[in-house]
């Protein structure tokens, strides 16, 4: 097979190439051409066999000759009918039973009995019998019998007998098991609880999947910004915030949008990134494995090998750097409607288990390397993109701008470019060229259950304004490279959080176009930060800031007097 051959000539490039092989059987490894070609060839020779043969049988039938009395040529072409179908079979066989096995092993994840992996949005699995959560720690650590009153369990707990983590295994309760250990945290600290609330929650919902060790919840307040005209529908935009005006303002800049026609949106990337490094013996030999990754050719093989472990990862490329000896992979797919991290490790876990076999000598040192790069600003997302890259545009009238907006247009831009563009600059910003995108991006992200650490990256952008049409009307984009959402897994399948994305239509997979309902909370998000960007820029250019945070944050209780 050509991909192996190319492995065997990269690595007789230098002194490394003395390495180790341990070559791997596989049905592919036989074939003198690329898989794409072969499969091809076969396919044309099963199409041309059975025309040729359906011609000749057709023939025979009218002028009566014995369909048995068969000639050299037919006999050719039964052999080649025969070759192509086993050929075909074998391949196309293979690969469906292949993803059938990967998808039951993908809904195994998916029940939560795997590490960390979520239930289906559109079926949560029942609560009243929660499995064992492993994640919590062996029950081996607890005593062989556990004291039947709580009181007896909570003293047993305080002294260190019992670890906390094992309650919800070994009680098969979890809001009892949250609220034993909330009690011995409370003698253990001398700390009085009271204000975090204890009932009220499932506690069944986040077992094993979104948080451990509970004690309770925190409450969070959800205002409604919108309705946000996008792409001609009207979105209620959820944000969960305790910053006072943040909801208020965004709310104004929905308005300016909806009293100008509305907001246009395109989704220019979508494709999760994970990055693993892997240490070689020289520079030499890590340049090997990249061009090994990066040669078009080799791309098939390697998406089959990725693809396996989900229905929904599809790898779209890999992107490799080096540091010495130290090789960075980053590759990119899609994910369906998750924000995908679980998904697209699995896949690279499969491609590094993979590569293992061609390169003996490579060392995984991590699964993740920081290429990838995931909760912490990098200039790699901010370029490359990460999740999915949208750009938000608007249209903003003349009298719009005086009226809901308070300013003018000509401040506006001036403002931009003197506080987004050159004062971000200025401050050696990485993704920073906007207003207070992360504002927006965060509320949205907590209302909606994404990992709110995320808003690293996703708040990563830039703030285009332009004055047109002869200076009166105001043009306005967002351009965001990184949003990272998902409207499966995680947190969104909790109660409220699942809520607040049913009130945008997105909740759950879309099982007509997996991937639609991510790109759309995706576009929302952004259209959200364009109406936050315009308001906020526009109490600046007004003057109007503190004074409004004033009012919110301090004096006044009463709402209808402090709308900006
Ligand atoms: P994350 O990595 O974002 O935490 P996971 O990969 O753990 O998400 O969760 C996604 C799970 O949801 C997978 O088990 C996948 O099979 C399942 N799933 C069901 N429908 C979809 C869909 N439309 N898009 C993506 N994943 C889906």
């Amino acid at each position: 097979m050509e991909v192996r051959r190319k492995v065997g000539q990269q690595g007789a490039a230098g002194p490394a190439a003395a390495a180790p092989r341990q070559p791997r059987v596989q049905a592919g490894d036989a074939l003198p051409l690329p898989i794409r070609h072969t499969n091809l060839i076969f396919s044309a020779l099963f199409a041309a066999s059975l025309a040729y043969l359906m011609r000749r049988w057709r023939e025979k039938i009218r002028s009566s000759t014995p369909l048995h009395a068969v000639g050299l040529a037919e006999m050719l072409a039964i052999f080649g009918l025969i070759a192509s179908l086993i050929y075909l079979l074998s391949f196309f066989g293979i690969a469906f039973v292949q993803s059938i096995v990967s998808s039951s092993d993908e809904d195994e994840d998916f029940l939560g009995v795997g590490a960390g992996a979520p239930p289906p949005a559109a079926a949560p699995p029942a609560r009243q019998a929660p499995a064992p959560c492993t994640l919590l720690g062996s029950p081996a650590a607890a005593p062989e019998k556990m004291p039947e009153e709580d009181e007896e369990i909570v003293a047993a707990v305080v002294a260190g007998k019992i670890p906390s983590y094992v309650l919800e295994t070994r009680l098969g309760d979890c809001r009892r098991a949250a609220g034993i250990r909330r009690e011995a945290v409370r003698r253990i600290t001398g700390r009085e609880i009271e204000g975090l609330p204890l009932d009220g929650f499932d506690y069944a919902s986040i077992l094993g999947q979104c948080c451990e060790l509970p004690v309770g919840y925190v409450q969070l307040p959800v205002g409604i910004a919108g309705p946000l005209l996008l792409d001609g529908q009207r979105y209620y935009v959820p944000m969960a915030t305790t910053e006072g005006c943040l909801v208020a303002s965004t709310n104004r800049g929905c308005k300016a949008i909806a009293e100008s026609g509305g907001a246009t949106s395109v989704v220019l990337r979508d494709g999760m990134t994970r990055a693993p490094v892997a240490r070689l013996p020289t520079a030499r030999r890590a340049a090997d494995v990249r061009a090994f990754l990066e040669d078009p050719d080799n791309f098939e093989t390697l998406s089959m090998v990725f693809n396996r472990s989900s229905r929904f990862a599809r790898l779209q490329g890999v992107q490799c750097a080096m540091a010495g000896r130290n090789l960075y992979m980053r590759f990119t797919c899609s994910t369906g409607d998750a924000m995908g991290m679980n998904m697209i490790s699995k896949g690279v876990q499969n491609v590094l288990d993979f590569l293992q076999d061609d390169f003996p000598d490579m060392d995984v040192i991590s699964i993740s390397g920081n290429f990838c790069s995931d909760k912490k600003p990098a200039a790699v997302n901010w370029i490359e993109g990460r999740g999915k890259s949208v750009v938000c545009e608007a249209v903003i009238k003349e009298e719009v701008v005086k009226k809901v907006l308070k300013t003018d247009v000509q401040s506006l831009v001036e403002l931009n470019m003197i506080k987004n563009l050159a004062g971000s600059a200025i401050a050696g910003a990485l993704g920073g060229f906007n207003a207070h995108a992360s504002n927006i991006v965060t509320a949205i992200f907590i209302a909606t259950g994404q990992d709110p650490a995320q808003n690293v990256e996703s708040s990563h952008c830039i703030t285009m304004l332009e004055s047109i049409n002869d200076g009166k009307d105001l043009h306005i984009s967002v351009t965001m490279p990184s949003i990272e959402v998902g409207t499966v897994g995680g947190g969104t399948q909790l109660a409220s959080q699942s809520a607040c994305l049913d009130l945008l239509g997105v909740k759950g997979a879309n099982r007509d176009s997996p991937g639609s309902n991510a790109r759309l909370l995706a576009t929302v998000v952004a259209g959200g930060v364009l109406a936050g960007e315009l308001s906020l820029l526009s109490a600046l250019a007004a003057g109007q800031l503190v004074k409004s945070h004033m009012k919110y944050n301090r004096s006044s209780k009463d709402m209808t007097k402090i709308v900006p």
